[in-house]
């Protein structure tokens, strides 16, 4: 499951689902920043989303911030985040033990 929206450097971006976007535009998700949405495919797998939806977050980071990266690194910095997220359920869910 993927969140309704998220929040991107101080803009919200909804997600929306869309059936054909993959058959008409080969592509299984895409961050369209005149609309200011992320649009996934049905079609993908729930994990497959899930990676996807991270690659989209970088897109929108690289253009926000004017980031220089190419599209093969930024792919592969978001099959990594991916892993390293879904890998570490609950990173931030820690209580902070004091330093006594
Ligand atoms: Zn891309």
């Amino acid at each position: 499951m993927l969140p309704e929206k998220v929040k991107i450097g101080g803009f919200t971006w909804p997600v929306v689902y869309e059936d054909n976007l993959q058959s008409l535009r080969e592509r299984a998700g895409e961050a369209r920043f005149i609309d200011q949405v992320i649009a996934m495919s049905k079609t993908n797998t729930s994990e497959r989303k899930q990676e996807v939806f991270i690659h989209e977050i970088l897109e929108i980071i690289k253009h926000l911030y004017e980031i220089k990266l190419d599209h093969d690194n930024l792919s592969r910095i978001a099959v990594v985040l991916h892993q390293i997220i879904k890998d570490n359920p609950g990173i931030f869910d820690f209580k902070e033990v004091a330093d006594v």
